[in-house]
């Protein structure tokens, strides 16, 4: 006999776990299915975020910002440190620590909430039915009114450079490299390869970063962009600009990385290579015959602003859906689903959703860059405050960079905020908040910010934009 569920979520990713959570929430019964495995053949929950992508990233590059502040800014303190060493071994056993914390926290997390964890793989098959295949090849039939796929996404192969797992990896190889490698060569700069390649430049690798696209950072604020470009030469990041990486030789002095650019064909040689040219949506083996689930050219499940694919009482979230690739995208997205399905209200504001690149300085942004506004042609205005005028920015020791504001000039509306800075991840928070509520800048204006705080460069940056800045001169 087959098990009935009002809910059988596929995937417990960011997307896929908070979707089961909140239907268990509502009082619907909700099992879901997860296969990721790690390397050492262990389930674990928490899909590419928790276990190969945002928590060790983020644990990687606060240990090696660390070293990096050491070595660069405890003098100023006047804190005087002996020779300074760099231990991978502990850096990574921290690391695993963090991981292993997270991930088992969803196996609370579902037994809290009453949500059924099955560890396997979850295939949809025609009627809402789930074929359950467990770790020993055991299959059980799973019924359920509602079937949310949140299956995710892998990262693209570059076929001119492929994996090998040991000299050319992916995102999660370079998260786990035992050594820092003398020379390493990244392949793409977008978020995950600015990260990486940050990680890998701060304990002693030469990095050189190798991009297709002239323009760095192409989604994000030019001005913003081209700032952060500054610091990260300065860091010694050897980014290459409009360098499309088309071939790779094995030789007896390392990789070299063949690639061509304006001026024609070039070649680097490295130790290790870092693959980070994006991801793909991953569907293998999830949809069995007459299921009537669309796919799209590029491998995403097609669905529509509420995530309804196109078969009845199915749907889809995250990353294996069109949007950005972010972890709190997709969540917001299984939470809408869990309200959805329980006949709640519910809604994912798709213009305030934040991008946040963790690297150092921080670079965060919401809503529309200046280029965008300017193309639709509405009169705007701009608020900018570096955080060298910043108090608490200058006791920091992290001067670098700004917040700016974008705003309508007819009605003050707030329509892209973007930061770099120390901190900008959290600081972007109260500008998202701000849009979610279509504040105006004179929202931000007549709200008081704690003294001293990096937030008062929010605040001055939306004085600014009325040229009422106090602690730096108008313009
Ligand atoms: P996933 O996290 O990929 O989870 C999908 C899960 O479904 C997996 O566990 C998979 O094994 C499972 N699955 C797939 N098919 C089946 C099946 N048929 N049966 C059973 N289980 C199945 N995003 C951010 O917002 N902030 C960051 O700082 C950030 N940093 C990143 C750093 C790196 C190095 C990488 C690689 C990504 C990062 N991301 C970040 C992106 C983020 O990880 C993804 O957007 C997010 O994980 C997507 O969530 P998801 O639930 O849709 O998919
Ligand atoms: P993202 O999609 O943000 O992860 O960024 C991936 C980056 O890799 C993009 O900026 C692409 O332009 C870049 N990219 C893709 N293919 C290549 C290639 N063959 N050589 C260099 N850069 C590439």
């Amino acid at each position: 006999m087959s098990d009935q569920y009002d809910v059988v979520v596929i995937g417990a990713g960011p997307a896929g776990y908070p979707c089961a959570i909140r239907a268990a929430q509502n009082k619907l019964k909700v099992a879901c299915i997860d296969e990721w495995k790690n390397l050492d053949g262990s389930y674990a929950y928490g899909g590419t975020c928790l276990n190969a992508g945002c928590i060790p990233s983020k644990a990687l590059l606060e240990s090696t910002e660390l070293f990096h502040r050491a070595q660069t800014e405890f003098s100023a303190h006047g804190i005087k440190v002996g020779e300074l060493g760099f231990d991978v071994a502990t850096m990574q056993k921290r690391k695993a620590q963090i991981v292993k914390a997270s991930t088992q926290g969803i196996t609370g997390l579902f037994k809290a909430a009453g949500v059924t964890g099955l560890q396997g793989h979850g295939r949809l098959l025609s009627g809402n039915r789930v074929e359950y295949t467990a770790a020993d090849g055991a299959k059980k039939e799973l019924v359920a009114k509602h079937v949310v796929i949140a299956s995710g996404s892998v990262p693209m192969e570059l076929k001119s450079v492929p994996f090998d797992g040991k000299t050319v990896v992916d995102s999660w190889g370079a998260l786990e490299f035992d050594a820092v490698p003398k020379r390493l060569g990244v392949i793409g700069a977008g978020v995950i390869g600015l990260e990486l390649g940050s990680v890998w430049r701060r304990i002693g690798a030469e990095v050189v970063v190798l991009e297709a696209l002239e323009q760095f950072l192409f989604m994000a604020d030019q001005q913003l962009a081209k700032e952060a470009l500054k610091h990260f030469k300065k860091q010694g990041l050897d980014i290459r600009l409009g360098a499309k990486v088309d071939g790779l030789d094995r030789g007896k002095d390392g990789l070299t990385l063949k690639y061509t650019d304006t001026s024609g064909s070039k070649t680097v040689t490295v130790d290790k290579v870092v693959v980070a040219i994006g991801r793909r949506p991953y569907g293998k083996d999830l949809l069995g015959d007459g299921t009537g689930v669309e796919i799209d050219e590029r491998g995403f499940v097609k669905v529509d602003h509420e995530c309804r694919t196109s078969a009845a009482q199915v749907w889809a979230v995250g990353d294996v859906v069109r949007g950005p690739m972010l972890a709190h995208k997709g969540k917001e997205e299984g939470v809408m689903v869990a309200d959805l399905i329980a006949g709640l209200v519910s809604e994912v504001n798709y213009k305030v959703i934040p991008s946040v690149i963790y690297t150092a300085p921080e670079i965060a942004w919401v809503g529309s860059t200046e280029e965008e506004v300017e193309k639709t042609g509405r009169p705007y205005k701009v608020g900018s405050f570096p955080f060298m005028a910043s108090g608490r920015a200058r006791a920091m020791e992290a001067p670098a960079g700004f917040a700016k504001i974008i705003a309508a000039v007819d009605d003050d509306e707030i329509l892209g905020v973007h930061i770099i800075g120390a901190m900008a991840g959290e600081l972007i928070a109260e500008a998202v908040l701000a849009m979610e509520y279509s504040a105006s800048t004179e929202d931000l204006q007549r709200t008081i910010h704690a003294h001293p705080t990096l937030s008062e460069a929010l605040h001055e940056a939306a004085l600014a934009a009325d040229k009422r800045a106090i602690d730096f001169p108008n313009r």
